[in-house]
């Protein structure tokens, strides 16, 4: 083996497989994306071929040299330091003439010129440019570059050896560009031959549907409604079946740990506390992060995505903001966490602050269940359902999630005139073409990348969430004379087993801490003026406070408050649910208003944490809590009065 590697850059536009062939090529699992700007960073790997090792650069995709964006920089800086011994420039064989753009920068670097670095272009997507009728005269195209053209389709291995032996044959041989001058454009034309016209005519057809004002608004308004209606028809049931099998777990948890001889307020605290508040986690969020991530991830392979990105570019511009905002609200509707680190594909820091400050406006799937729960007992047809109530429930929230997008619009606009005062950048996102989506890979990518790690995150938070939630609602305030703090018994609470096998508690004072307040409706008597102001109540602002870890307890917390359990009670009796929400004062306006604050409050813990980690800031980090607090207030405050007034 021969002992120095040789460096290889991979350069090219976004989205042409630069990442599936450096995969490919290094056996390593780079994250690939149908957006500009998600490698951001150059990832480094290494193969070997005939006895020779390489190590290989995948540079940011870029359109060209021009160092507008930090990929131009990133990109443009190593290939004029001289490091790269071969680049190997990809290109889309269905577009080619952008590619040959950036391959005419590239030729034109005074490093790569002057040394004669051997250049390699890969022509990809040979198989999508054959399915559209796109033949391609390579041996034209070798003959005027003067540098070896591989044909390729990055999936197949015998693509990938035909790479290899391009780049090292091009390693052992000297080039030199002087003479070289072509016209992107005329050796497109000339190698490209349409046979088949009639695949550009409709992409430009869709792209006109797609990105037009009323029409694109109208297809983005049907695909936001028939994507929130498929998650919310088809996670019923899923969730149910999870629901039986987490909560008939806890029967044997609780039986086991009595066998134990662990005591009672143990198996109460570990089994009805931080087990039951991780089980409901898991079955409300799984089953509709696991519909909604893979649709979302699909429309983003389909390459629709950059399209709704271009047509809201016009409303971001209006509020001097940037149209990639777009791309990390839609984030934000998976998990706000991951849009404000998503963020990062704002090139202008202004811009991504504003991003960063405005995207816990946008719901995440935390906040979906309570959403769901709200409409479809208090605006649909209750708890029945049929297809008619899954409609105007997916209606109601269509509803919900345009408010969340107008008020983002509307912050952004309100931090860029005062606080975040500048210009908007430009925004170039090439239009991707179109690509029939790769079902296994979409559903590996969403079910791993994004539907466990969010549920990771949240069962990481909901454990310890549940034992102060327990301990709020079990630990009762009895004053001074009686030693400030007792616990309750919960043995009223625990399940059948836990009561047949413990006897209850028998010690003195235990009736006078029964009567005793808990921590949990003392915090909540506190906060019953502001809640009534609101057209809430103290409880479901305590709910929310404590449901800062996972906004997905919220709910339940409010019901173990009402039914005084100290645990979280079962809510998969819709029927049952709303007749107790009623008997505590609850109407459609109660409803109305929680749905409010469910859209607008303070991020979740994870997301706070992540916005300190993106700024660095404590002063951002208090102004992202501030900001949808303050709106959810005033929103909720506006909205009772208004209503008390009719
Ligand atoms: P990058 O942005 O240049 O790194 O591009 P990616 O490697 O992320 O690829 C973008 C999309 O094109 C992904 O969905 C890939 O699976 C797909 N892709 C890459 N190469 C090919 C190919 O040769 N044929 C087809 N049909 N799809 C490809």
């Amino acid at each position: 083996m021969n002992e120095s590697p040789i460096t290889v850059a991979l350069a090219g536009n976004p989205n042409v497989g630069k990442s599936t062939i450096f995969n490919g090529l290094t056996g390593m699992h780079q994250h690939t994306a149908n957006w500009a700007g998600v490698t951001v960073s150059a990832a480094e790997g290494s193969y070997s071929y005939m006895e020779q090792e390489y190590r290989l650069i995948d540079l940011p995709g870029i359109y060209s040299l021009s160092c507008h964006s930090d990929e131009e920089r990133v990109s443009e800086s190593f290939l004029s330091s001289g490091k790269a011994q071969v680049i190997a420039v990809v290109c889309d064989a269905t577009c080619l003439e952008r590619g040959l753009r950036l391959l005419k920068q590239i030729l034109g670097l005074e490093t790569v010129k002057d040394q004669g670095v051997p250049l390699v272009l890969c022509v990809n997507l040979c198989d999508e440019a054959s399915c559209r009728g796109i033949s391609i005269d390579f041996a034209l195209l070798e003959d005027v570059l003067q540098i070896p053209v591989v044909p390729c389709c990055a999936h197949k291995a015998a693509s990938l050896d035909d790479v290899k032996a391009a780049i090292a044959s091009a390693a052992k041989r000297t080039f030199s560009y002087d003479c070289l001058d072509y016209s992107p454009k005329k050796l497109a034309a000339e190698t490209a031959v349409y046979s088949r016209g009639h695949f550009r005519p409709l992409e430009a057809r869709l792209d006109r549907i797609f990105t037009g004002p009323v029409t694109g608004v109208c297809v983005l308004l049907l695909l936001l409604f028939f994507l929130f209606w498929l998650t919310m028809a088809g996670a019923n049931y899923p969730s149910q079946l999870l629901w039986d099998a987490l909560f008939g777990l806890e029967k044997h948890l609780a039986a086991g740990l009595v066998t134990l001889a662990a005591p009672e307020w143990l198996i109460s605290c570990l089994v009805y506390g931080v087990y039951r508040v991780l089980a409901w986690v898991i079955s409300v969020m799984l089953p509709p992060m696991a519909i909604f991530f893979p649709l979302f991830t699909l429309l983003e392979d389909l390459g629709y995505l950059p399209r709704a990105a271009f047509l809201m570019d016009r409303g971001f511009a209006r509020c001097r903001s940037c149209g990639k905002q777009c791309l990390t609200m839609a984030m934000g509707l998976g998990c706000n966490a991951a849009g404000v680190t998503g963020c990062r594909i704002m090139d202008s820091p202004r811009e991504r602050l504003i991003g960063i400050l405005t995207n816990a406006f946008i719901p995440c799937n935390g906040r979906f269940p309570t959403l769901f729960t709200l409409i479809t007992l208090f605006f649909a047809a209750g708890a029945a359902k049929t297809a008619a109530s899954s409609v105007t429930s997916a209606l109601c929230l269509t509803a919900a999630i345009l408010t969340a997008v107008f008020s983002t619009l509307l912050f952004s606009w309100l931090l860029s005139v005062t606080v975040l005062k500048g210009i908007p950048s430009s925004f170039t996102l090439e239009l991707p073409p179109y690509r029939r989506p790769q079902i296994r890979k979409v559903l590996v990518r969403s079910v791993l990348d994004r539907t466990l790690c969010v549920l990771g995150r949240a069962a990481a938070v909901a454990a310890p969430a549940g034992l102060v939630i327990w301990l709020m609602a079990n630990v009762c305030w009895m004053g001074p004379q009686a030693g400030w703090f007792a616990l309750r018994s919960s043995a009223a609470a625990a399940g059948e087993t836990l009561a047949a096998a413990v006897p209850a508690l028998t010690a003195t004072g235990q009736e006078a801490v029964s009567s005793a307040p808990s921590l949990l409706s003392l915090i909540a008597g506190f906060l019953e003026p502001l809640g009534q102001l609101m057209g809430l109540d103290g409880i479901i602002l305590t709910a929310f406070l404590l449901g800062f870890p996972a906004n997905e307890i919220v709910l339940p917390i409010i019901l173990m408050a009402y039914l005084q359990t100290g645990t979280l009670t079962d809510m998969s009796d819709l029927t049952a649910l709303k007749t107790i929400l009623v008997s505590h004062g609850w109407t459609w306006q109660t409803a109305l208003s929680m749905i409010v604050f469910s859209l607008f409050h303070w991020p979740c813990s994870t997301t706070v944490l992540t916005i300190k980690k993106e700024t660095g800031s404590l002063k951002w980090t208090a102004l992202s809590i501030l900001l949808p607090t303050a709106w959810g207030v005033l929103l909720c405050i506006m909205l009772h009065g208004c209503l008390r007034w009719l």
